[in-house]
């Protein structure tokens, strides 16, 4: 431990268990020093996630489904005041939105609605988090990161709309890195390899990605939440002072393979 977080206070969407990428994110964090505010899908998953919040000693916590604006809004504000209208640092955690059916076979097939939700969720939300937070980051400015896949950048088999809503969402972050710079606010975007969470556990056959990711990652072994929590730390903090709008894979290698 260094303290590379002390004094600075953020908010982290996406945990829902234990096994969260966002989870271990935060317990690096906390460890470091950081203040943290969460927000959490669902009273489902509060009950999961609530002892944990309590056990890390969080400044708050609140439900906030994110397709819902209004609740977007007010919980932001909210958490805004919280921490005395300055935020340094958000972890966006968040993907959803496909049908079970769509996570599998063709992406020649996703439906309407799957796709739209898809974007909605995993994308929206990503630019949707930092507008509302802007007030309380432009003063100080700070820096905010969010979860990407190697199936946004090459054909995953059964990825499919995930792998066009990553896509988007990696391209949200160029974007967004360039609008926000001139504020002293980074954006940037983690790409791990697969991790078995509850969200990889809707992918259809996520064992054979699994298997084929060791067989041919040049380090030859899968990756752990704690490896990516470490890499969440340097882009949220001032190791990564001049680093914005990238994308960064911890991933063993395996992205460089043919
Ligand atoms: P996870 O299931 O623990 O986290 C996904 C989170 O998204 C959950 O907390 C869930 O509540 C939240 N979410 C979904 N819909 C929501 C909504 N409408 N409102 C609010 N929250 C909502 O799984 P994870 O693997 O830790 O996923 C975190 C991020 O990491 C995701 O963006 C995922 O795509 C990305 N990622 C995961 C892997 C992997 O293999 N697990 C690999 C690369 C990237």
């Amino acid at each position: 431990m260094s303290d590379l977080m002390q004094g600075k206070k953020g908010i982290i969407m996406g945990v829902a268990n234990e096994k969260s990428i966002a989870w271990k994110i935060a317990e690096r964090l906390k460890e470091e020093g950081a203040e943290l505010s969460f927000t959490y899908q669902n009273e489902e998953i509060a009950k999961k996630v609530i002892p944990l919040f309590k056990e890390i000693e969080a400044k708050s916590y609140h439900k906030l489904d994110i397709t819902n604006d209004q609740e977007f809004e007010a919980v932001f504000n909210e958490i805004g005041r919280e921490l005395g209208s300055e935020v340094d640092f958000i972890v966006h955690a968040i993907a959803g939105g496909p049908s079970r059916e769509d996570l599998k076979g063709k992406y020649l097939d996703t439906g309407r609605s799957s796709f739209l939700r898809s974007m909605e969720i995993s994308v929206y939300s990503y630019v949707k988090a930092l507008q509302l937070a802007y007030p309380f980051m432009k003063e100080k400015g700070g820096a905010a990161i969010t979860l990407t896949y190697y199936g946004g950048e090459k054909v995953i088999p059964n990825y499919n709309i995930m792998g066009v809503a990553k896509a988007a969402l990696e391209s949200s972050v160029k974007y967004l890195a360039a609008d926000l710079g001139q504020d002293g606010i980074r954006v940037n975007a983690i790409s791990p390899g697969p991790i078995l969470t509850r969200a990889a556990s809707g992918i259809s056959d996520f064992r054979d990605l699994l298997r084929n990711f060791k067989q041919k990652s040049p380090m030859g072994k899968l990756v752990k939440q704690e490896e990516v929590a470490a890499s969440a730390l340097y882009l949220l903090s001032d190791l990564s002072a001049m680093v914005t709008g990238e994308i960064v894979h911890v991933d063993g290698g395996f992205n460089i393979t043919g």
